[in-house]
């Protein structure tokens, strides 16, 4: 069934488990990503990124991501993550995918809250919701290298960010980067639950892909009801083509089974690693 962030985010921030985003730029990867969620029984959130639009065009993309969701067995979000452009954002709602990210988080502390408040309204009016995000993630290209914490989200500004903005989810610096990793990535974990502690709005951890389990176990422990993967996933479904590919002889309908179990294996291990004790399956009772 097709939702929006509220139905699986707030059972998770109450029951302490986190909900898994997994971007799909395809439709094999779309299919992994539901298969996975199916057989584990748990809500998931599935999307795209404006980064990513090149590789899978937005409205392609909403023709069988959407109806995918209504049709599957357990709450799908469709979510378009990192909108940098109003007009982009405003697509997605329109081609009615049930969430957006409306990322604002390079401008002005003001002009991140202007910004996002207006989207806010207008996502609220599809009956969407809205991630926003304060503070920068960095993209593991040297922007945030020489004092990371200079860019972390400050408790105190999240909670005027949510008050004044009223997004129903928010994405928090940390210490996670985009993209894969070039050093071991060092958490605040401390910050994470000051700022869960203030704000009841669920909190979302972008740049997840190569974390360590245990440092996610730590970060939804302390607060976390959002994980963002896809480097993980992309490069499994890229490993996959490239090993069936070597014993090819017929084409591309060999290497599209092998591609899709692998983007299922590789969310089922993320979505059980979220799951916590398994609490998210009252959702279904609700
Ligand atoms: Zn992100």
């Amino acid at each position: 069934m097709l939702v929006n962030l509220n139905k699986v985010l707030l059972p998770a921030k109450k029951g302490k488990y986190a909900v898994g985003l997994f971007n799909a730029v395809n439709l094999e990867m779309a299919r992994g990503i539901i298969a996975a969620a199916e057989e584990t029984g748990s809500p998931v959130i599935m999307g795209t990124a404006e980064v990513l639009l090149p590789y899978g065009p937005l409205e392609e993309l909403s023709y069988f991501l959407i109806p995918m969701a209504k049709k599957a067995k357990v709450p799908v979000v469709i979510h378009f993550d990192h909108g940098l452009n109003k007009e982009t954002c405003i697509k997605a709602l329109e081609l009615g995918f049930s969430s957006i990210m409306y990322d604002c988080s390079t401008v002005s502390y003001d002009e991140n809250v202007k910004k996002v408040k207006e989207m806010a309204y207008i996502a609220h009016s599809y009956g969407a919701t809205i991630e926003g995000e304060l503070g920068h993630v960095g993209d593991n290209d040297g922007i945030c290298q020489n004092d990371p914490s200079s860019y972390y989200t400050d408790p105190m500004q999240a909670k005027d960010f949510v008050e004044k903005t009223g997004v129903d989810a928010l994405a928090i610096a940390v210490g996670t980067a985009h993209g894969a990793y070039k050093f071991p990535p060092k958490l605040d974990f401390e910050r994470i639950k000051a700022i869960a502690k203030i704000i009841t709005t669920p909190l979302v951890l972008h740049g997840g892909s190569g974390l360590a389990d245990a440092d996610f176990r730590e970060a939804i422990k302390c607060g976390i009801s959002k994980v963002n993967i896809f480097t993980d996933i992309n490069v499994a479904a890229a490993e996959a083509a490239h090993s069936e590919s070597i014993s090819i002889d017929k084409g591309i309908t060999e290497i599209i089974p092998g591609v899709v179990e692998a983007v299922k294996k590789e969310a089922v291990k993320k979505i059980k690693l979220f799951n916590g004790d398994g609490s998210q399956r009252n959702i279904f009772s609700e």
